[in-house]
């Protein structure tokens, strides 16, 4: 039904999980067992949805994707090939922004470039260009703590879309915003999809907003708690921000 060409079958498979478990040792506690036979496949181009309680595992399973900790069994493939490490072309959002306070804006934003090995001046150059496409335009020198929650978290933003990542890790990326400040910057990141202009290729985004997930995915996967595992998935496709540009999906709309 939508008029933006878009055969997902096509795009090329960035995260490929099957039969993941994990478990965490607490010294003499009993082995916690966080996630068991954990599946998910990420194709380019999509906006997935991973909605779960607390405790579920949500998170464990971005670092496990992200390549900062391994996984106790399973397969875990980034690209075609195993993850053994940081991967690249991965960026990840923070719930808590994550931003280093002794860094300004700039600073920060050009972080997300160094282990890339990218030249000062051009690091420079694309950090301004984030921080600008972001809305931070003019607080470059500013310190983290000169600004709002929203702006810091813009900072989160625009440090993780610098790399141009074929996928971002979204990590319950407005939870600790007040409601309107995340509405807004929720709107400028579907807004900057639409148009075509978020330099991400796709999105894994950890929620446990529902209406979030609805407004801003194709596909949700939810989650189910000790273990954690995929229970169900849904496809969110008429919701779709691509489908909001259907002159179809707008008269639907419209009709409500
Ligand atoms: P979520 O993001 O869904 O809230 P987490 O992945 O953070 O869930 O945590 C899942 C469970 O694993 C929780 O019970 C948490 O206490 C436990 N856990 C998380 N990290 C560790 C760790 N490094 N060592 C031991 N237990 C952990
Ligand atoms: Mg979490």
């Amino acid at each position: 039904m939508s008029n933006v060409e878009f055969n997902l079958a096509e795009h090329p498979v960035l995260v490929d999980v099957q039969g993941m478990r994990q478990v965490y040792h607490k010294g003499d506690n009993p082995d916690l067992v966080v996630l068991d036979d954990v599946s998910v496949q990420i194709r380019e181009g999509e906006i997935v949805g991973l909605l779960g309680r607390s405790g579920s595992g949500k998170s464990t399973l971005l670092r496990i994707i992200s390549g900062l900790l391994q996984a106790s069994a399973g397969k875990v493939q980034w690209c075609g090939k195993p993850v053994k490490g940081p991967c690249e072309g991965l960026s990840m959002v923070f719930q808590s922004f994550a931003l280093f306070p002794w860094l300004t804006v700039l600073e920060n934003v050009e972080i997300g470039l160094e282990a890339q090995g990218v030249a000062a001046a051009e690091r420079r150059q694309r950090a301004l260009q984030a921080i600008d496409l972001i809305g931070l335009d003019g607080f470059e020198n500013a310190y983290p703590k000169e600004l709002s929650g929203g702006m810091r978290q813009r900072v989160g933003f625009a440090r993780a879309l610098v790399v141009h990542p074929r996928l971002m890790l979204m990590d319950e990326p407005f939870s600790a915003l007040d409601v309107l400040t995340a509405e807004t910057l929720r709107t400028d990141i579907i807004d900057l999809w639409i148009e075509g202009r978020l330099p991400a290729k796709s999105i894994l985004m950890v929620t446990h907003n529902i209406e979030e997930a609805v407004l801003m995915c194709d596909r949700i996967m939810i989650f189910s708690s000790n273990p954690g595992r995929v229970a169900a998935e849904i496809k969110v496709e008429l919701m779709h921000p691509r489908n909001r540009l259907d002159p179809e999906f707008r008269a639907l709309v419209d009709d409500i």
